[in-house]
């Protein structure tokens, strides 16, 4: 594929403007992006209510596998970032506990401590990675860990069962468990707290993680971005894409960022319609927390917390004011908090009690004092949130990938791709990076395709032309 061809770019998400601004960057003029809402960012976007409080759409923070996404973050926004180090904590028997769970045991009750180690001990001798990841976490922490934080945990924050998912997305994703360092850590009273790709982060000084997306997109040209043009009607044989603004665009390639599910209807393609409808996913309610005064004790250098037990109906709450005072209208007077709730046919949400639960359950895990504190709330649901790595993804993947490719359409992005272990916004950038590249210079997608790759670090030091 050359320079001369006619690329069609669908969403404004990190995935999309990476695919613009690499097409850019390598001088190929000829894409037009259309993107369906008013605004640029996509699920990283952020808002700031009437109220003047600022809200992500669930807790964003920037860590990354990349060179390249590092340094274009950087020249984005320059001196205005907060660097941060992750503080991340369990809310667990009336306790925190800090993150990772796995290596920090030692501050459970005796009782609970015990089936903790008892489970390490006798953990199966699997001679190959389980399927499931019910049985892959059972088989890596044991069958205390499993009872007290890893089943509930995740039951919440992906709202299926974890039988029905695949343990093979895991890669990085989740801390493994070495015995003896966690037998070291109860009987020196050590903690681990700084496991993990995210240990460290960054957040914008201001207008929350959205901040980033808008500033990538002003600086792509402005004429070839529609946005309010939402793709309606898709001619894969004519590649003819119609939208709701009533345009109609040729293209010779298309860069699909939207859901995969939604394309492949919309697309009328009834030959990929079993294979988009065993894709699963959650919705997720964000709600958002503004409290007068100042945060407890507990909580004034806490970034977020996990929530595995069911006295809240949240799996996880940021101290959203903590990440950037400005994400408070005055931060002598208030700050914020901003809880996420899945959601799926298996795990039903009750929309009107949604808000009144949420606080309940602040004042069960003693988030919040009273709720006669609270000055300001924000809720917003999220219809797609989590694309969820079930059993049948991957089969699924491998007839609709190649086939729309086999059409011209590369669909990217972390609904585009729908693979969770790549769809981070570094995953995210890189998708569509990595998707001009190759369109233009012929280069191999390692992200979509390769995700244990880049992130066991393989993509770190990748050398780019341009
Ligand atoms: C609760 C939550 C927490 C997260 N936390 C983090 C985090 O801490 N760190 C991190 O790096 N990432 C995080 N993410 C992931 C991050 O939001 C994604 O990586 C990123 O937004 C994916 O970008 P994307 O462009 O692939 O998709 P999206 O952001 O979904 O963008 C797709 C775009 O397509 C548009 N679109 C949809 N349908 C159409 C249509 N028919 N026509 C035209 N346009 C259409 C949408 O409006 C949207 O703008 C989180 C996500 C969620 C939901």
């Amino acid at each position: 594929m050359g320079s001369e061809k006619k690329i069609l770019i669908l969403g404004a998400g990190p995935t999309g403007l990476g695919a613009a601004w690499r097409l850019t960057e390598l001088g190929h003029t000829d894409w037009h992006l259309c993107e369906a809402t008013s605004r640029p960012g996509g699920l990283a976007g952020s808002v700031t209510d009437e109220r003047g409080y600022t809200w992500d759409h669930g807790g964003h923070i920037q860590f990354s596998h990349y060179e390249y996404f590092d340094r274009l973050m950087d020249s984005l926004l320059g001196d205005a970032w907060i660097r941060r180090e992750r503080e991340s904590w369990v809310w667990i028997m009336d306790r925190f506990v800090p993150y990772p769970f796995q290596a920090n045991i030692r501050h459970l009750p005796r009782e609970a401590l015990w089936e903790c180690i008892e489970g390490l001990l006798h953990r199966p001798t699997a001679e190959s990675r389980p399927e499931d990841f019910e049985s892959f976490i059972r088989a890596l922490f044991g069958e205390g860990i499993a009872k007290h934080f890893m089943m509930p945990y995740n039951c919440k924050v992906w709202a299926h069962e974890p039988r029905t998912m695949s343990a093979h997305w895991v890669g990085d994703r989740v801390a493994p468990v070495d015995l003896e360092r966690v037998l070291r850590n109860i009987i020196l009273k050590r903690d681990e707290v700084s496991w993990g790709p995210n240990n460290t982060f960054r957040f914008p000084e201001r207008g929350g993680t959205g901040t980033i997306w808008r500033e990538l997109a002003h600086r792509l040209p402005q004429d070839q971005i529609s946005y309010r043009a939402k793709l309606t009607a898709l001619d894969t044989e004519r590649r003819v894409a119609q939208f709701s603004d009533g345009s109609e665009r040729t293209c010779d390639v298309l860069i699909s960022t939207i859901p995969l599910n939604r394309l492949v209807k919309i697309a009328g393609l009834d030959d990929l319609r079993p294979a988009a409808k065993a894709l699963a996913f959650s919705a997720t309610h964000v709600i958002g927390v503004g409290v007068r005064g100042a945060p407890g004790e507990h909580l004034r250098t806490k970034c977020w917390m996990y929530f595995p037990e069911s006295n809240s109906p949240f799996y996880r709450v940021t101290v959203f004011s903590n990440y950037s005072p400005n994400n408070v209208p005055d931060i002598t007077r208030e700050w914020s908090l901003m809880a996420e709730v899945s959601e799926s046919a298996h795990r039903p949400v009750d929309v009107e009690c949604i808000v009144e639960d949420t606080l309940a359950g602040m004042e069960a895990t003693r988030l919040i004092e009273s709720r006669d504190d609270v000055e300001n709330i924000y809720h917003r649901r999220l219809p797609m949130g989590y694309p969820v790595p079930t059993l049948t993804r991957d089969a699924a993947l491998e007839a609709l990938l190649p086939a729309l490719q086999a059409r011209g359409i590369f669909s990217r992005g972390r609904f585009g791709a729908w693979k969770y272990e790549v769809s981070n916004q570094d995953h995210a950038l890189m998708q569509g990076v990595e998707c001009a590249e190759h369109l233009l210079l012929g280069a191999e997608e390692e992200t979509v395709w390769r995700p244990d790759h880049v992130n066991s670090g393989g993509a770190r030091h990748r050398s780019v032309e341009s």
